[in-house]
C-alpha cells in the first residue's frame, strides 16, 4: 500500500468513527447517484445541509448511550443539548455540571439561568433561535476539567450536531470551550470580544468567544466585557441580515 493510499484510509476510518459515535445520517437512498445535483448548483447546496430530524435523534440517542471514554461511569445523566434546529445562534460551553448531570438537560444550573437573561438581553433563547451544547456531554467528576483525551471521544458528536445545525453563529462560553475549539492555548481574555470564523466539521462558521456564565458568577468586573461581546454579536448578526427580535 503506498503512502497516498494508507492516508486515505487513515482519513476514511476516522470519518468512518466519527460516524459510528456521532450517529450516521443517510443521505440518498440505496447507491444511485444518477440523479446528483449538478455541482455548485442551488440544488446541490440545499441537498447537502438538509438533513431530517432523524439523524439529530440518532445523535441525541447515541450520546445518551455513550461509553466512549471513562465520564460514562460517573455521570448520572448525558447532556447532548437542547433547542431549535438550524438555530441563529449555536452557544456551546464546557460541559455538564451538577445540575445539568441530573436533569439531562444543558445550562439549567445558576450558571445556565445567567446564560439565559444574558442572551434574552439581544433577543436570543433556546425555545426561539439558539440551540445550546457543549463540547462534552458527560458530566467530569467533581466538576474538573475535561481530559484531553475525554473533549477528543466526544468531539464527534458536537461535530455531528453542527453539520446538522448549521448555525448562523457559534457563541462560545468559557475558556475550555473556547481553547479546545481553537485548538489554543492562549487565554480567554485574549481570545474573546473578536468575531472570527470557526472551522469545524468541514464548515467555516462566524465565531465569538465569551466568559463562561460561572465566571461571571465569580467575578462581578468580568460582566462589563461580556456585555460588550453579546452587543457585539448582536450587531454582527443584524449586519449579516438577521433579525434576532423576529426569528
Ligand atoms: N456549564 C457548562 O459549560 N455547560 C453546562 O451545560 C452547564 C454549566
Amino acid at each position: 500500500m503506498t503512502a497516498e493510499e494508507k492516508t486515505n484510509l487513515a482519513r476514511f476510518l476516522d470519518v468512518a468513527s466519527g460516524f459510528v459515535r456521532g450517529g450516521y445520517v443517510e443521505r440518498r437512498d440505496g447507491y444511485d447517484f444518477s440523479d446528483d445535483p449538478e455541482p455548485g448548483s442551488e440544488e446541490a447546496a440545499v441537498s447537502a445541509t438538509s438533513n431530517g430530524a432523524d439523524g439529530f435523534e440518532q445523535i441525541e440517542a447515541n450520546v445518551r448511550v455513550c461509553k466512549a471514554c471513562r465520564l460514562a461511569e460517573t455521570r448520572k445523566n448525558a447532556v447532548p443539548g437542547e433547542g431549535v434546529r438550524q438555530p441563529l445562534v449555536m452557544v456551546i460551553g464546557e460541559g455538564p455540571g451538577a445540575d445539568e448531570d441530573e436533569s439531562g438537560r444543558p445550562f439549567v444550573g445558576k450558571a445556565g439561568q445567567l446564560l439565559d437573561k444574558m442572551l434574552g438581553a439581544i433577543d436570543l433563547s433556546r425555545e426561539r433561535n439558539c440551540f445550546i451544547a457543549n463540547v462534552i456531554k458527560c458530566r467530569p467528576p467533581r466538576n474538573r476539567d475535561p481530559m484531553p483525551d475525554e473533549t477528543f471521544a466526544c468531539a464527534p458528536f458536537l461535530e455531528r450536531q453542527v453539520q446538522l445545525l448549521n448555525p448562523a453563529f457559534i457563541l462560545c462560553a468559557g475558556r475550555i470551550a473556547a481553547q479546545t475549539l481553537l485548538d489554543t492555548s492562549e487565554p480567554i481574555g485574549k481570545i474573546r470580544g473578536k468575531i472570527t470564523e470557526l472551522n469545524i466539521a468541514g464548515m467555516t462558521i462566524p465565531f465569538l468567544a465569551t466568559y463562561h456564565p460561572s465566571a461571571l458568577l465569580r467575578n462581578e468586573a468580568l460582566k462589563r466585557p461580556a456585555w460588550e461581546d453579546l452587543k457585539l454579536l448582536r450587531s454582527a448578526l443584524v449586519e449579516a441580515g438577521f433579525d434576532p427580535a423576529g426569528s
